[in-house]
């Protein structure tokens, strides 16, 4: 088989440490000769974090998905203050609505991120109005510089930091076949699957904050695949909980399409060390899908936005099988 693709690394800097957030903050700041800083963040820990520069304005607004009102109020509050740098300390809630100022502002966003869910590192943002989610990728969100500090998620219940885990996981198993995928974004995924499966079985900081970074990378690089598709619809359909229905999904997704391309499946199998399932157990995460009242709806909802270059053929009946089973927790060979 040759190889034909055309491969994209977007460009930012980062920043990795334990209980270095404040001063790698301060040095960003500096570098980068903002003056007024927005700070967005509803995170006890964000103080901790700016105790070293100076805040103009603090946003606190922060909710799921990212509401257009919510969006609306931070750029008012944005230009109100004369920010030149938006600083988000929090998941991805925190850094979705840092996104929101940017799209409209250019303005440019430091991230300091204290979950696992990868936003910082792609430039998708995403809105939500009347229950409805769009997304898009724009350069201008891209955050300039990722601050990890291990310190930071230290603090995530342990239930929170599964969910968070799993959901960076989907990113690097979606990215084996997503519409972009390439041998580039592909080796970022499985060195992010060994990182993220190590982290999760053995509570390690670093390699999850290392894998979830690589996670987001390979998925911005590779776009949404299947299993990005259903959540994406299920999630604004019936509001369900971002993290824990990724978690719930990906085994179904792995199983279906894994079936197609067994030398694919393998990889992810080695490089997780074992089955997911297994993993699943191991840590106690929920291959259980909660809060689809219809599958027969959701999966209409689903069928137009699946990727046509998905390894295996999606009808709407494999879509009902898929969920159906996603109920029940136990995923079809
Ligand atoms: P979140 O940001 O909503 O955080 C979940 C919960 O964890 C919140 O209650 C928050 O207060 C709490 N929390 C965060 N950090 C904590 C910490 N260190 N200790 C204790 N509690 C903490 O959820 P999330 O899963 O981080 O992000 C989900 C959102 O991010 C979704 O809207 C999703 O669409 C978006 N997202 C976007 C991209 C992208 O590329 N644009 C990628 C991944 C996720």
């Amino acid at each position: 088989m040759t190889w034909q693709f055309e491969h994209v690394t977007l460009g930012q800097r980062v920043r990795f440490g334990t209980g270095t957030a404040a001063a790698d903050l301060a040095a960003e700041v500096e570098r980068l000769g903002a003056g007024r800083v927005l700070l967005i963040s509803s995170e006890p820990v964000a103080a901790e974090v700016t105790a070293k520069i100076d805040v103009a304005a603090h946003c606190t607004d922060v909710a799921p998905h990212v509401p257009v009102e919510n969006a609306e109020r931070a750029r008012a509050l944005a230009a109100k203050s004369g920010a030149d740098l938006l600083v988000s300390v929090g998941g991805g809630s925190t850094t979705g609505l840092a996104k929101a100022i940017a799209l409209t502002t250019g303005l440019p966003i430091v991230a300091v991120p204290t979950t696992y869910a990868g936003s910082e590192a792609t430039n998708v943002w995403g809105l939500t109005e009347a229950s409805r989610k769009t997304t898009g990728a724009d350069d201008r969100v891209l955050p300039v510089t990722v601050i990890y500090d291990t310190a930071l998620t230290a603090s995530l219940p342990r239930a929170l930091a599964v969910a968070s885990g799993c959901n960076a996981l989907a990113h690097c198993v979606d990215s084996m076949w997503a519409p972009r995928t390439d041998p580039i974004n592909q080796a970022l995924a499985l060195e992010g699957i060994r990182a993220l499966s190590t982290g999760l079985r053995n509570s390690l900081g670093e390699q999850l904050l290392y894998g979830a970074y690589l996670a987001a990378v390979a998925f911005a690089s590779a776009g949404s695949g299947l299993h990005h598709k259903i959540c994406h619809v299920l999630g604004g359909a019936y509001n369900l909980p971002h993290a824990e229905t990724h978690t719930a999904v990906l085994p179904h997704v792995l199983a279906f399409n894994g079936s197609a391309v067994p030398s694919v499946a393998q990889r992810i199998t080695d490089a997780l060390g074992g089955s997911l399932l297994d993993l699943y157990a191991e840590i106690g995460a929920s291959p259980v899908l909660r809060g689809v009242p219809d599958v027969r709806e959701a999966a209409a909802l689903i069928l137009p936005s699946v990727p046509p270059s998905n390894p295996r053929a999606v009808t709407e009946d494999d879509l009902v099988a898929l969920l159906t089973t996603a109920q029940n927790g136990a995923p079809r060979a």
